[in-house]
């Protein structure tokens, strides 16, 4: 194992600088990087020209990353009121902004009418429930579980034992009893994948969503104005991996669109996806600094961050590759476990991972945490949030979240009353 296998998204030296600039540990994202690869992704399907990504807000829930997305033509995906306020907040509005929520509170549906968002039910009971509590929009979107239909995959797990979506049966009679009770448009989605890297796995799900609108269609007499083939495109975590053709998949959902739907005889409909891994992921990182080395059973090097900065390989063990700043070309030839200073010993951001010789204060770079980064953070055992730096495309970098401080930690406590108690 020698040299550094995966390029940075932001030059090694330029970290160097805003290490000693910064307390670290920190995420720093990339503002060149998001608007070429959400151009990339406008591009792809640029042949529909209504097509929309809404970007996952739960991936990034940061409003300055959701203004240049916006401005870049993409929507919000929210799934809760804070993200419905954020979406707001940042300017994103009307159908721009997709409500696609599961055991759905009746605020959260009050707040997303009132923003005009395309409201995306997950389950029949709900379309009564939206019909009580805020009354139907003229437009609803029902999401499909395809159950045995798809097979899924290691994080979403099997789409028939997902808590999501309706039956094929439900699809049927959702629809129309929408229709029945004066909605007039209608929208189908599916959200069956995640961090998938297979292109055909987003063209099967296309076929399979075109090909059922235009069933639901013919049966019931209805059109679909919006299908949203749900998000879950991967990214290329580990060296070596393929970063996900977006130009093929276009190709591919473009020609089952022109076969199912239009050949069919359906009119043209808005094509949308809801991905937020792959908008982000890649152009963001977590930089951290070695903060003690400790040799017992295994070699373990502690870092200043820790699960709550980066939860993804405590919790899904997944993979995210590490740089060690000044370092890229020595010999990797130590072997480290990576970890944090959480009191849970799944608290790691590698095991055995083949690295340079560490010595405290070294920079660590962990790629590849733009998306579902940050954002999964928490305060188990007091550890605190950090803060979120944007190079901007000037190469300036800006604050875009400061750090939280044990001040935020302590906020919803009333200590004073701890007197009288
Ligand atoms: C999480 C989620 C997404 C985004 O998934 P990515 O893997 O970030 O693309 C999109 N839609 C729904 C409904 C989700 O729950």
């Amino acid at each position: 194992m020698s040299l550094d296998a995966k390029p940075l998204p932001i030059p090694a030296a330029e970290i160097a600088v805003l290490a000693e600039r910064y307390p670290t540990p920190f995420h720093l994202y990339d503002e060149a990087g998001i608007r070429e690869n959400a151009r990339r992704l406008n591009a792809a399907f640029g042949w529909n020209p209504t097509f929309q990504n809404f970007f996952a807000v739960k991936a990034c829930p940061n409003p300055f990353i959701m203004k240049i997305l916006m401005e870049e033509g993409f929507g919000a995906d929210c799934s809760s009121l804070p993200e419905l306020l954020l979406a707001e907040a940042t300017g994103i509005k009307g159908d721009a902004v997709m409500f696609t929520s599961n055991d759905t509170p009746a605020d959260e549906f009050v707040k997303a009418r009132q923003l005009g968002a395309v409201i995306n039910l997950d389950d029949i009971s709900h379309i009564d429930f939206l019909r009580e509590v805020a009354g139907l929009p003229d437009r609803v979107c029902l999401r499909y579980n395809p159950g045995p239909l798809k097979g899924g995959n290691a994080i979403i797990g099997k789409p028939e034992e997902a808590k999501y979506g309706f039956t094929r049966q439900q699809l049927f009679e959702g629809f129309r009893m929408l229709r029945d009770c004066g909605v007039k448009r209608f929208g189908l989605h599916t959200m069956v994948a995640s961090n998938e890297l297979d292109p055909q796995y987003f063209i099967d799900t296309a076929e399979l969503l075109f090909g059922l609108a235009g069933e639901l269609s013919r049966e019931l007499g209805i059109v679909f104005d919006l299908i949203n083939l749900g998000g879950g495109i991967g990214i290329p975590y580990r060296p070596g991996q393929q970063a996900v053709d977006l130009e093929r998949v276009g190709r591919g959902v473009r020609e089952a669109y022109e076969r199912l739907l239009i050949g069919a005889g359906h009119p043209p409909v808005k094509v949308c996806l809801e991905c937020g891994r792959m908008v982000t992921g890649p152009y963001g990182c977590l930089v951290t600094r070695v903060r003690h080395l400790k040799r017992t059973y295994k070699n373990y090097a502690g870092l200043d961050a820790c699960m709550a900065n980066l939860m993804r390989p405590a919790l899904y063990g997944a993979y995210h590759h590490i740089t060690v700043i000044g370092k890229e070309t020595l010999p990797h030839d130590q072997i480290y476990d990576v970890t944090g200073s959480l009191c849970e010993n799944n608290d790691k951001f590698a095991v055995d991972r083949h690295l340079p010789a560490l010595e405290r204060g070294d920079v660590l770079v962990i790629h590849d945490a733009g998306a579902h980064g940050h954002a999964m953070g928490f305060q188990y055992n007091g550890k605190l949030r950090s803060a979120e730096y944007l190079r901007r495309r000037d190469k300036s970098v800006t604050m875009i979240r400061r750090a939280e401080t044990v001040q935020d930690y302590l906020a919803t406590l009333d200590l004073a009353r701890l007197k009288t108690f």
